[in-house]
C-alpha cells in the first residue's frame, strides 16, 4: 500500500516492525475527535455528499448546502461519534462547507465532473500486488477537447503549506504516484485537494504524475529485490517522522544518546 511503502522510504526499520512483523500499536481510548478522526470523518462526508449529488444533480447553492449538512450528519452517525466529539470542529463547519462548495463550483465550471469515491484498486507489479483506495476520481475535459481524462484526487486536511510541499517534493512524495499506479492509464492526472478548516479549499496538481509513477514502480521493484536478497533495514527515521512513530519504543530511539 502507499502508506506501507512510505514507511519503508522514511525508515526501513519502521517498515520491518510495522509491516513485515505486523506489530500493532496498543489501542488507545481517546476522548473526543482528534485530527486523524476528523480527516476520516471529512472523507466520509465528502463521499456521501458527492454520491447524493450524483444521484440528484443540482446547482442550487442552498440545496448543495443542505446536502453537505445531511452528509455530515450521516457520517457522524455512521462513525458512532457523539455531538460533543465534534464540538471543537463545529464552529468551523459553515466556513469549511462554504469554502468547499465555492471551490467545487469553479472546479465544475472548468469542466470537471465527479465519477467515483473510495475506489478500491489493485495492480500487479511482478511478484507484488499494489493495493489502495482512491479518495475520488473525477472526469476532466482536456484542453483542446477530446475524450475526458481521469483526475485522481486525494483529500488533505493538513495545512495548505504542507500540501504544497508534497507537490514540490516531486519523486520524494510517493502518494499520488502510487495512486496513479493503481489505475492503468497513461493519460490520467492527479492532485491533492486541501480542504481547509478555515474555509479555503485548494487543488494542488502534480503535473508530472505519469513520469513519477514510472520512477516509483522502478523504485519499489528495486527496493523489494534488495530486501528479498537480505538487505538490512536500519532505523533511519528523523525529525517529524519519528515523532508519531508506533515503533519508537521498539527501535529505542529515545535511548540512543545514552
Ligand atoms: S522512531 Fe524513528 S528511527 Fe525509530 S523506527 Fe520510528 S521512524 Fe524509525
Amino acid at each position: 500500500s502507499s502508506s506501507a511503502y512510505s514507511d519503508l522510504r522514511h525508515c526501513p526499520y519502521r517498515f520491518f516492525a510495522l509491516r513485515q512483523l505486523q506489530l500493532q500499536e496498543d489501542g488507545e481510548l481517546d476522548a473526543g475527535l482528534d485530527k486523524r478522526d476528523f480527516g476520516t470523518w471529512l472523507h466520509a462526508v465528502l463521499q456521501h455528499f458527492h454520491e447524493a449529488l450524483q444521484d440528484a444533480p443540482t446547482g442550487d447553492a442552498a440545496a448543495r448546502t443542505a446536502l453537505m449538512d445531511e452528509a455530515a450528519a450521516r457520517a457522524t452517525r455512521e462513525l458512532g461519534l457523539q455531538e460533543g466529539d465534534f464540538l471543537p470542529y463545529a464552529s468551523g463547519w459553515p466556513a469549511l462547507r462554504a469554502g468547499y462548495l465555492e471551490w467545487l463550483g469553479k472546479h465544475e465550471a472548468a469542466g470537471a465532473c465527479f465519477r467515483q469515491a473510495e475506489l478500491r484498486a489493485r495492480q500487479p507489479l511482478g511478484a507484488l500486488e499494489l493495493v489502495g483506495t482512491l479518495d475520488r476520481v473525477d472526469a476532466v475535459r482536456p484542453q483542446g477537447g477530446g475524450e475526458p481524462l481521469a483526475l485522481v484526487i486525494d483529500y488533505k486536511t493538513e495545512s495548505d503549506a504542507l500540501t504544497r510541499g508534497r507537490i514540490k517534493a516531486g519523486s520524494e512524495d510517493t502518494q499520488l504516484a502510487f495512486y496513479a499506479a493503481l489505475l492503468q492509464d497513461d493519460t490520467l492526472r492527479a492532485a491533492y485537494v486541501n480542504v481547509g478548516e478555515r474555509g479555503e479549499t485548494r487543488l494542488h496538481e502534480q503535473d508530472d504524475v505519469v513520469h513519477l509513477r514510472d520512477l516509483l514502480l522502478d523504485g519499489i521493484t528495486h527496493d523489494m529485490q534488495r530486501i528479498a536478497a537480505g538487505a538490512p533495514l536500519p532505523a533511519l527515521g528523523e525529525g517529524s517522522v519519528c515523532e508519531w512513530c508506533a515503533a519508537r519504543g521498539l527501535c529505542r530511539k529515545d535511548f540512543w544518546n545514552e
